[in-house]
């Protein structure tokens, strides 16, 4: 049997960025991060690798490299939660135990929710950058294509970088205005939702590029089905009266994004909620039935905006109430996690519309308007995107380093 004080499963963004924070805040803890992934990846990077400005390299770190000095990583894929017993059970049966939990194992990309799609994927124009080995190949599509039909697609809510459908979109959609084939290429959104963008304030900026490129926007259809050889898709719509009708469309290239849930683990475990996501109390993200367990990150509650930008502001929030609840740090008040989430818009190569926002869709823009205005397309935020976010997240958030971060105190209600 295994013990250690602070258990953390997942060493992704959340995972990582949490271990740092608790260290940042108190050396010689003693920690154990489980991931049985090699590679640690920058998937933010992702929309960039499908937009031909980044490498697929340099979006990914060996995972050794990323596990803070002094915690031990053990190698293994969690397979349950015994919280009555404080013990997570490995794969292969072996047990865990913690005095202090904090789960951040990401969301599952359900590939198999759409039909054929599995068999077709990285072949016969079917792309998606929610891969890191596919991500190049939507850009191989993109500079092959000289007209035609490109669909894009987007699942319900919620999903990780709810604006990550259509910056491929955008970026596409730019590479052939710059071509000169956009005029011969018919240009599709499918969104399963009802909205082009969940904060409203961002709409417009979006809108104008929607109508720039020419794009066909549908909302209420839901990918269902895929036959590569064949190129056509197939999509449940959803008319007004509720009725559901299948609409099918051929392609040339279609950019997909596969609908998401928690991971299984969690679904089946008792720390999900009805909706399968480990249930948190949105603004201390300690769990609402087991005190001795946090969540940060895709695979939790809250009605945040699941982001890497999301988890750099919720890893000290829980590192914080953690220690705190250790007693070993002297914080009158809990810290607490504002709903902060941000997704960097690539409207076209060079500008970017940066929506930073809160819970209820509040604006929170990090810069004077001056610098960035947040509601329209900014050259700024785009050298933000491309220089300094990436550095961000490798040598300050997965460090531990929090100059933006500070969390907010106050007396829990
Ligand atoms: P992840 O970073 O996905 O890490 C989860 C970790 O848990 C992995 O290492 C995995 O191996 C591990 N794990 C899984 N199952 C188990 C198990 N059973 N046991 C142990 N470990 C396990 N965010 C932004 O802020 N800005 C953006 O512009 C942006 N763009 C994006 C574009 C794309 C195409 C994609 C795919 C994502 C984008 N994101 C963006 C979202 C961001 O990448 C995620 O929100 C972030 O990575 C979430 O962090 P996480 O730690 O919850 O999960």
């Amino acid at each position: 049997e295994i013990s250690h004080d602070i258990v953390i499963v997942g060493g992704g963004a959340g995972g990582i960025a949490a271990a740092a924070s608790l260290l940042a805040r108190m050396g010689n803890l003693d920690i154990a991060i489980i991931d049985p992934a090699d590679i640690h990846y920058y998937q933010p990077g992702w929309t960039l690798v499908g937009g031909g400005v980044f490498t697929p390299e340099e979006t990914r770190r060996d995972m050794a490299s990323q596990i803070p000095g002094g915690v031990r990583w053990i190698r293994a894929a969690v397979a349950a939660f015994e919280p009555e017993a404080k013990a997570v059970i490995l794969e292969g049966c072996r047990v865990v135990k913690y005095k202090k939990l904090i789960v951040a194992p990401g969301l599952k990309l359900n590939w198999a929710g759409i039909e054929g799609l599995e068999a077709t994927l990285g072949r016969n124009g079917v792309t998606s950058n929610y891969r890191y080995d596919l991500a190049p190949y939507t850009w191989e599509l993109v500079r092959g294509m000289s007209g035609g039909t490109a669909l894009f697609t987007q699942p319900p809510m919620p999903i990780k970088c709810a604006g990550a459908p259509q910056k491929a979109m955008y970026l596409s959609c730019c590479e052939w205005e710059r071509r000169g084939t956009l005029k011969n290429t018919r240009v599709e959104f499918l969104n399963a939702g009802g909205v082009l963008f969940g904060v409203k304030d961002y709409v417009p900026a979006l809108m104008e590029y929607v109508g720039r490129y020419g794009i066909d926007l549908s909302f209420h259809h839901e990918l269902k089905r895929i036959d590569g050889p064949a190129r056509t898709a197939w999509f449940e719509r959803t008319n007004a009266d509720g009725g559901r009708e299948i609409v099918e469309k051929s392609f040339d290239m279609i950019h997909v994004v596969p609908p998401q849930t928690a991971p299984d683990f969690v679904r089946v475990s008792p720390l999900a909620n009805a909706a399968g996501w480990v249930e948190v109390d949105q603004a201390t993200l300690r769990h609402v039935r087991y005190p001795d367990i946090y969540s940060l990150g895709d695979v939790m509650s809250a009605p945040n905006a699941k982001t890497a930008a999301a988890a750099r502001k919720q890893a000290p929030v829980v590192a914080e109430n953690l220690l705190r609840d250790l007693g070993l740090i002297a914080e009158p008040h809990e810290a607490i996690y504002d709903g902060y989430g941000s997704c960097p818009l690539t409207v076209e190569r060079g500008k970017v519309v940066l929506a930073e926002f809160a819970y209820g869709g509040r604006r929170v823009p990090s810069f004077p308007k001056w610098f960035i205005d947040d509601l329209k397309p900014s050259k700024t935020a785009w050298l933000l995107k491309e220089k300094i976010l990436p550095p961000v997240y490798w040598q300050a958030m997965l460090k531990g380093r929090e100059p933006m971060a500070k969390p907010h105190h106050q007396t829990a209600a």
